[in-house]
């Protein structure tokens, strides 16, 4: 292939941004995007409630000061500061240029955009179509990426980053419609794959595959992740599938209702109560559950999502997408029923370690959204502010890759580095390797909800770590029995699980090692904040296999440390 300036891997809200703000920098540079699946069925199309910014619409007296505030505190004080503010300064800008490209936003009367209140918020300020935010977003990038000339090469997916003494020359990528290695020889390289909480996989609001394939390829490559240990549940999924029910649905004023009847959130967050950020919704979930207040069912425990009062009119325009999800996947309509729902993992607040213009340490590469770690999020994200980060942090990355690019020259992508990845591809087909792909994934989605989950413990993460290790030898003589060329699902879903195992171990080794309770990350053994030994950020590295721990230290601006309450 020819020499590119940009090659950007994901096709995501991340991706496209940054394809459209590149052009926009520099209008002749040579730019690809590769997506392994078609562009608008990335995840951020499943994105349901909305996107933060401070437009003061709704709540005349908010500000970006308070956006900024509840996000450091939201993040148990781990985000770094100068980059929350910077997502929550461009926040306002990024919306009306949205606006300008004819994102579709819902409307208040007077003809502004509408903002719903969302958890851990102190006002009204998600901005939202519907509840489709993430599908129309991407509709519109993808339109305005076509127009602006950006090349495309969907079904292709990212196997190696190449790179020559701590410089990018490349990537490659397997041409699912052919089988072919195919080289991308790039000036810089901008990773945009999403996150890698599908992991966890029944047990998961996540796309197939949001298997943090491009954090598994940065990690082989010697660039460090940070803050792995930190996965976001989500208060509510459906209880069957994981399926998600937006936050939206308790902005719009939905209860959480245990079999006494009883809407327990007053015993957690008395203030908040559904509104409160999502460790605390999910955790509480997580108690009545065990503590023996959810339901019982053969489809597991569960708590309730009451709807109802707030009537049909309002569920069918402002919540058209759950009362379809509820009715196919749980058999309920929330106009006559509440829903049955538990926490399911949901985000990945940990990735590729990087500055606010999402520079890496490798020269060249850069990487934005969900499989970056900037950080803006620390140990909780808020709802409503992964939506602005794809878009905010995909823009400055585009932007400074497209500035850097005419500036690098790299050496090129070597006839040997194809061929291995052959050699590679073509040794899982060897019929001497026993192991199936469908066992240890479902393996490894039952020992990490089981042990690496909401509620934590360092014997349970023992265990969880060594399933993980034993998954990852047992990897080794996985097969993939289709050795067919064309559309090779099967080889697919093995290269995916091969990241997932590799991002699994950074995940339980950094929740073993952390010996505190912060956000998302919640240890039984050890239940308070320790700001004096873990207030630092968790530095993942690789070494022949096996996994090196670092710290780096959180960047401070003018809010101290406090403790959160709700
Ligand atoms: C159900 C759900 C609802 C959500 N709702 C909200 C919300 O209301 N508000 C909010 O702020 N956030 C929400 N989020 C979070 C938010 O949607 C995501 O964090 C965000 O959309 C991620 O965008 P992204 O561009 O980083 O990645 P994605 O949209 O996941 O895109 C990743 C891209 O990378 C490509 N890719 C991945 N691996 C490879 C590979 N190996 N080779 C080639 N290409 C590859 C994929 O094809 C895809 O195009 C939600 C998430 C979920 C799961």
């Amino acid at each position: 292939m020819q020499l590119f300036d940009i090659v950007i891997i994901g096709g995501g809200g991340a991706g496209l941004y940054a394809a459209m703000e590149a052009m926009k920098t520099a209008p002749q540079l040579k730019i690809a995007v590769l997506s392994k699946i078609y562009p608008n069925r990335s995840h951020t199309s499943a994105a349901q409630g909305g996107v933060n910014a401070a437009l003061a619409n709704t709540a005349k007296d908010d500000s970006i000061e308070s956006h900024i505030f509840d996000t450091i505190k939201g993040s148990d004080y781990l985000a770094d500061q100068d980059a929350a503010e910077v997502l929550c300064q461009d926040a306002p800008g990024i919306i009306r240029e949205l606006e300008n490209m004819g994102t579709p936003f819902s409307r208040l009367e007077d003809g502004t955009i509408a903002q719903r209140p969302f958890g851990g918020a102190a006002k009204p300020r998600c901005c939202y179509c519907a509840d489709k935010t993430g599908h129309t977003i991407l509709q519109n990038l993808y339109e305005q990426c076509l127009r602006k000339g950006v090349k495309f090469y969907n079904e292709f997916l990212l196997l190696s980053l190449e790179h020559n003494n701590g410089a990018v020359q490349g990537v490659l990528a397997l041409d699912i419609k052919t089988g072919k290695v195919v080289d991308f020889p790039a000036r810089t390289v901008i990773f945009a794959t999403g996150g890698y909480a599908k992991m966890y996989w029944n047990r998961s609001s996540n796309a197939a595959g949001n298997s943090g394939d491009g954090q598994a390829v940065a990690l082989r490559a010697g660039i460090p992740l940070k803050d792995m240990e930190f996965v976001q549940f989500h208060p509510t999924g459906l209880r069957k599938s994981g399926l998600l029910v937006t936050e939206g649905a308790r902005g719009e004023g939905g209860y959480l209702i245990n079999k006494s009847g009883e809407r327990f959130m007053s015993r957690y967050a008395p203030q908040k109560m559904e509104l409160g950020p999502r460790d605390l919704v999910s955790r509480s979930i997580e108690t009545e559950i065990r503590e023996g207040r959810g339901f019982d069912s053969t489809a597991g425990r569960y708590v309730h999502l009451d709807l109802r009062h707030l009537g049909a009119d309002l569920i069918k325009t402002r919540l058209p997408q759950i009362r379809e999800l509820s009715m196919y996947f749980e058999g309920v309509d929330p106009i006559e029923e509440p829903i049955p729902i538990l926490p399911t993992a949901h985000y990945s607040m940990g990735g590729i370690d990087t500055d606010i213009d999402g520079r890496t340490v490798m020269k060249g590469v850069y990487a934005a959204g969900e499989c970056a770690c900037v950080s803006v999020h620390g140990a909780n994200r808020l709802g409503g502010n992964s939506l602005l980060e794809i878009l905010v942090f995909g823009k400055r990355a585009g932007h400074a890759a497209a500035l850097e690019a005419k500036d690098n020259s790299p050496k090129p992508i070597s006839g040997t580095a194809v061929s291995d990845q052959y050699k590679y591809l073509r040794d899982l087909m060897h019929h001497d390797r026993r192991e199936r792909y469908g066992i240890l994934r479902e393996e490894l989605g039952r020992t990490l909800a089981n042990n690496v989950g909401i509620y934590r413990t360092g014997e349970d993460l023992k265990n969880g770590l060594q399933d993980v290790k034993a998954l990852r030898d047992r990897f080794k003589k996985v097969r993939v029995f289709d050795s067919s060329d064309v559309f090779n699902t099967n080889l697919i879903q093995v290269l995916e699980l091969r990241n997932m195992l590799d991002l699994a171990q950074t995940v339980a080794e950094g929740a073993l090692m952390r010996e505190e309770s912060r956000g998302s990350h919640t240890r039984e053994d050890f239940p308070t904040r320790d700001d004096e030994k873990w207030h630092k950020h968790t530095m993942f590295t690789i070494e022949n296999g096996q996994v090196k721990i670092d710290f780096k230290q959180v960047t401070m601006g003018k809010y101290e440390l406090q403790e959160r309450k709700y």
